[in-house]
């Protein structure tokens, strides 16, 4: 094992055969730093080695002693195969037991002396280890041990590979891997107490006491707070010496546009709508995050902005993540502006049409529309994210919308305009209830708008905690409902196996009373509602499949939609009044919020149902709260209490590691890392002399941009 170091791929390692790295791969592990960033997520502690005699039931511990006699056999249940050896020193005597691994026999022959560390069970008449984890023990060398006697690292699992397989791995490299470099200065080490790369990569994985593990676990985090952090004041920085158009805000034009609307805009609606055109008069790029509650009128804000820039002669474009969704968005634009004759496109890899108002509406040839574009002619352009950044070569555009993506990087929305000496403004808008905490950290290098009410007209959703005994009742009424035309959302609970506990039992897991969607859509269009239109949705159909559904639901094609979370980002289907969410207390109360605000959008009173089996109070009391909430921000806030920060965003939307996400609970880490972070900026702008952290600032920036 000599010469490795992060960069050296793990293939080309001696010792980790074509099974590991086929596994490893699943896992997006190729080098060593994959998997030396592969942490554990928890730790056992098996350091103390006890005496056969002193053992207690329901203990977790390890022993060290000889093997007398191992034998293996088939058990009762045909596919259970029992391996038992007799272990003992010089205290006593007892035996461990292990299921399905017949090849332990040739491991731990008789007369060996090995770690056994798991956990003690009693049985009727004696105690034994059940599936111990062992470890050989030679008496002649002294060497470390990995998985026994020691503080053990239990990591995220897939099926086949294990802790100890992983351990097995890990701690060969961690002997000879070649010094790596440290690119943080120690001087902020220091400041924080955390251990340098070298002594930190070492304690996360084997720890020699739980304090060591827990400042490993922070100097990660804090280092990823810390390029969040740097990415962030860059950003900043380099967007201020970008040049944007400059859109001058006309306030009567924008007065008279709004009192052409059939409704008042809310209180929160105006300042935002200030906020962005306040914006958009400055000569530098507007980096902007609209939020607000599925509903509280998001779009009508953005569209305004739209005119405004329309008015003064140049182009927006409107991105949606979905072609339902661009539909709707020109749909709310030409409904409400029918008086804007300058051309709204809509532009999909299945339509294409610009409206001019006044229900005067054009097809045209894809072609022929994005001539359109490019020769200016049409002001505003609705697409899909796809289509507008490949397809399309703009005129002039100044604005750029996106709904439902949080970051446009600076270069992606440069690539959009011919002119090379200005950036198109950035307005980014979401319904994720992010806790105000979390988006100032997650995303400092925007500027927060925040649509913090509903519109008054709001007829107020009827929510219900539904338990077991009022199942069929609530069904009955949901029949009823669809009767009478209105259609139904139903949640599922999306199911999680706990991957991270190495006693995992599948089959136990599943006895737990859980509904997977197809179950449920079975159950649903089968035993419960026969006599309905049941449809089917979940992450696993093709995008193509996913738009398909959705445009039939709005066509009423169904009555209900039996979906996981994936209907989450939204689609508008007023005619929906019922949303059931099954095992409601498996979910965030933000999520649930948001769940809610795919009805009550219609005319008709819309309903939710939140059903769950447990009665415990404290599941009462959180189901409870979302019925009393004012809005997202606020049971996000609470969610983020109860369950942390992994409840609203994964890594694989933010970039942010794990770690990282966790540790921005904590505001002192935070702080800190923000701190140093412009203390760097501030002796070294442009990181002429931390070149590698530069680098790292690059490689951050692809993550979180998804560029
Ligand atoms: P969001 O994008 O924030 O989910 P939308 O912009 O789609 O919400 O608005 C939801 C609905 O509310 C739309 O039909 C919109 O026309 C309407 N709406 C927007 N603002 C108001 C308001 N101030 N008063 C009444 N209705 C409004
Ligand atoms: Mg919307």
């Amino acid at each position: 094992m000599d010469g490795i170091n992060l960069n050296t791929f793990l293939i080309q390692i001696r010792g980790i055969g074509p099974r590991f790295i086929t596994k490893l791969k699943k896992l997006k592990i190729e080098t060593v730093r994959d998997l030396l960033w592969h942490f554990p997520v928890r730790y056992e502690d098996f350091s103390k080695i006890y005496k056969i005699d002193e053992l207690i039931p329901h203990q977790e511990a390890t022993v060290q002693g000889v093997i007398q006699e191992i034998t293996g056999r088939r058990a009762w249940r045909r596919n259970l195969y029992l391996v038992e050896a007799l272990i003992s020193d010089d205290s006593g005597s007892i035996r461990a037991v292990w299921f399905n691994q017949p090849y332990i026999k040739n491991i731990l022959r008789p007369g060996k002396l090995a770690n056994f560390s798991g956990k003690v069970t009693a049985s009727s008449d004696d105690l034994y280890l059940s599936n111990p984890t062992y470890e050989l023990i030679n008496e002649h060398f002294h060497h470390e041990t990995r998985h026994t006697g020691r503080i053990v690292p239990i990591y995220p699992e897939t099926k086949g590979l294990t802790s100890k397989g992983f351990r097995y791995l890990i701690q060969p490299i961690l002997e000879n891997i070649e010094p790596i470099i440290e690119i943080i200065p120690e001087e902020i080490w220091e400041r924080q107490g955390l251990p340098e790369i070298n002594t930190a990569l070492r304690h996360i994985h084997f720890p020699d006491d739980f304090n060591d593990a827990l400042t490993a676990k922070k100097r990660f985090a804090f280092e990823d707070l810390f390029f969040l952090q740097l990415f962030n004041i860059n950003e900043r920085l380099k967007l201020a010496k970008e040049k944007a158009l400059a859109i001058p805000t006309d306030i009567e034009e924008i007065k008279k546009l709004i009192a052409t609307l059939p409704f008042e805009l809310t209180i929160s609606q105006k300042k935002t709508l200030w906020e962005i055109v306040k914006d958009l008069e400055k000569s530098h790029p507007m980096n902007r995050l609209l939020q607000g509650d599925v509903g509280s009128g998001k779009t009508i804000i953005a569209a305004l902005a739209a005119l405004t820039v329309a008015r003064n002669g140049e182009q927006t474009a409107f991105m949606a993540p979905t072609e339902i969704l661009a539909r709707q968005h020109y749909q709310t634009l030409t409904k409400f502006f029918p008086q804007f004759d300058n051309g709204i496109a809509l532009l999909t890899s299945s339509e294409s049409k610009i409206s001019y108002g006044h229900n005067l509406e054009t097809t045209l040839s894809k072609p022929r529309l994005i001539n359109q574009i490019t020769s200016g002619k049409i002001k505003i352009i609705v697409g899909t994210h796809a289509l507008i950044q490949k397809g399309v070569a703009f005129h002039n555009l100044a604005l750029v919308i996106v709904d439902e993506q949080h970051r446009f990087g600076v270069r992606q929305r440069a690539t959009l305009v011919k002119d090379t000496h200005t950036v198109p403004h950035l307005l980014s808008m979401s319904a994720t209830p992010i806790p105000r905490t979390l988006s100032l950290t997650l995303f400092g290098d925007l500027d927060l708008s925040l649509i913090t009410e509903l519109p008054k007209d709001r007829k107020p959703i009827v929510t219900k905690i539904v338990s077991s005994v009022n199942r069929d009742k609530t069904y009955d009424f949901i029949r009823e409902q669809i009767k009478k035309g209105r259609q139904a959302f139903v949640i599922c609970p999306h199911i999680q196996p706990p991957t991270d506990d190495p006693q995992f039992d599948e089959a136990e897991f599943l006895k737990l009373d859980l509904k997977n969607v197809t179950e449920e859509y079975h159950k649903l269009s089968h035993t419960i509602f026969p006599d309905l239109n049941v449809a089917m949705l979940h992450g696993k159909l093709k995008p193509k499949e996913k738009e398909r559904i959705m445009r039939e639901f709005l066509e009423k094609k169904f009555g209900v939609l039996v979906a996981t979370s994936v209907i989450e980002v939204g689609v508008d289907v007023p005619n929906a009044t019922i949303m059931m969410i099954e095992g409601a207390d498996r979910f965030g109360l933000a999520q649930i919020y948001q769940f809610r605000g795919r009805v009550g959008r219609g005319e008709h009173q819309s309903y939710c149902f939140l059903f769950t089996d447990s009665s415990s109070k404290t599941t009462q009391s959180r189901l409870k709260s979302i019925i009393e909430a004012k809005n997202g921000f606020e049971l996000a806030e609470k969610d983020l209490m109860l369950r942390g920060p992994g409840e609203f965003l994964g890594e694989a939307q933010t970039g942010i590691p794990d770690l990282a996400m966790k540790a921005i609970q904590n505001p002192e880490l935070v702080k800190n890392a923000r701190e140093a972070a412009s203390s760097i900026i501030k002796t070294d702008p442009s990181l002429k002399r931390h070149s590698l952290i530069k680098e790292r600032i690059e490689e951050f920036k692809k993550r979180v941009h998804l560029e």
